[in-house]
């Protein structure tokens, strides 16, 4: 009985996406009725949505239309890519991503649902507390005195206002989650969008034994990376919890991009030679998460450990490349 009380009518914006279209897989397998929404179909995969639309949430009526009939919101639609993409796109982004999230708000609350999950991100950190490779990890109140990531980083710290905003004037429930570099398979790893362990990945698959892969920056800038597992699981607490503040989710193992690349050719058993690109975008100097506002407030964290996180999205874009016909399939490597 608590089960089915459990169970409700559920929307997820960016089911198209990396995030989205597991947290939809999660939602389906924990009993939930979904809808899923994006602008584009999963590209590696078929949704377990119930169903699927296609819309563009940047348009008014198609967020009133998204949002009928369900219960909760979660809104993971974004304009977004790698550290590449977010540098040379902030129009397009703050543009798009301002009109994704107002209106899905609105929407949401005209609609009447009673709770919205709102993906932001450890993009919001001021710039002045990442200057070093060495970094201290941020907290969630370190996020103001605001000086975000030009852009994508300050449309982010906005939205995230107005869900505090939509709760305080409207009652309307919102979680707001501050992702720090989420990784894992079914993730774009080609074309621009793609984020760093997957360019990795990528690379180093593509490398012969003994290879060189391009590496941006001196590889001595820092991050921590969160499996996909560990992201949806925290995203469902996040959701269930009483929480109305912001609240970091990611690991907060520090590793330097070299430190990255060294582990993916662990994983790929080959020997790599990094090539430095020191013109490339690379992004504040170092960022780590400090869980202990999450530990506290879901009595969890991320626990899959970044070697085997690393190794399943290198076997996944292994096969990817293997499957256009861009390197040889895994059982054949080395016959
Ligand atoms: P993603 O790019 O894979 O997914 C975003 C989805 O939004 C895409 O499928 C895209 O087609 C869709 N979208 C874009 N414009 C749209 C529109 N106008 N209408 C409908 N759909 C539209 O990215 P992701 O990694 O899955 O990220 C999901 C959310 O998490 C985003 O809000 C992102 O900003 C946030 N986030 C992600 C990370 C990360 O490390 N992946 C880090 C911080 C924050």
């Amino acid at each position: 009985m608590a089960e089915a009380r459990a169970m409700k009518r559920v929307l997820v914006t960016g089911a198209g996406g990396f995030i989205g279209h597991h947290l939809v897989s999660c939602l389906v397998g924990k009993g939930h009725w979904v809808r899923g929404v994006d602008i584009k179909s999963p590209e590696y995969e078929g949704t377990k949505a119930h169903e699927f639309e296609l819309l563009d949430l940047r348009r008014w009526e198609n967020c009133l239309r998204a949002t009928q009939g369900v219960e909760e919101v979660y809104n993971l639609a974004a304009n977004m890519g790698g550290i590449g993409f977010i540098e040379s796109h902030k129009a397009e982004i703050m543009h798009d991503n301002v009109l994704i999230n107002m209106h899905m708000l609105e929407a949401a609350r005209l609609n009447g649902a009673k709770r919205y999950f709102y993906t932001s991100s450890a993009c919001v950190y001021p710039g002045y507390l990442q200057h070093s490779a060495d970094v201290t990890a941020l907290k969630e109140e370190d996020a103001y005195p605001a000086d975000p990531e030009d852009g994508y980083g300050w449309e982010k710290l906005f939205s995230e206002r107005q869900c505090r905003h939509y709760y305080e004037d409207y009652g309307l429930e919102t979680r707001v989650v501050r992702f720090h570099n989420i990784y894992g398979p079914l993730g774009t790893y080609d074309g621009g969008r793609e984020k760093s362990p997957a360019a990795i990945c990528r690379k180093v698959a593509l490398a012969e034994d003994g290879g060189e892969i391009e590496v941006w920056g001196d590889g001595l800038q820092t991050r921590s990376y969160c499996f996909i597992g560990d992201c949806v699981e925290g995203i469902d607490r996040l959701m269930r919890s009483g929480h109305r503040e912001p609240l970091n989710l990611g690991s907060d193992r520090l590793v330097t991009i070299n430190e990255l690349v060294d582990l993916v050719a662990a994983v790929a058993g080959k020997r790599i030679r990094r090539g430095h690109n020191l013109t490339a975008p690379q992004g504040v100097r170092g960022r780590n998460s400090d869980n202990g506002r999450l530990r506290e407030v879901l009595k969890w964290e991320p626990g899959t450990p970044l070697e085997d996180g690393l190794r399943q999205t290198y076997e996944w874009i292994h096969d990817q490349l293997a499957r256009a016909g861009r390197i040889r399939p895994r059982a054949l490597v080395g016959r």
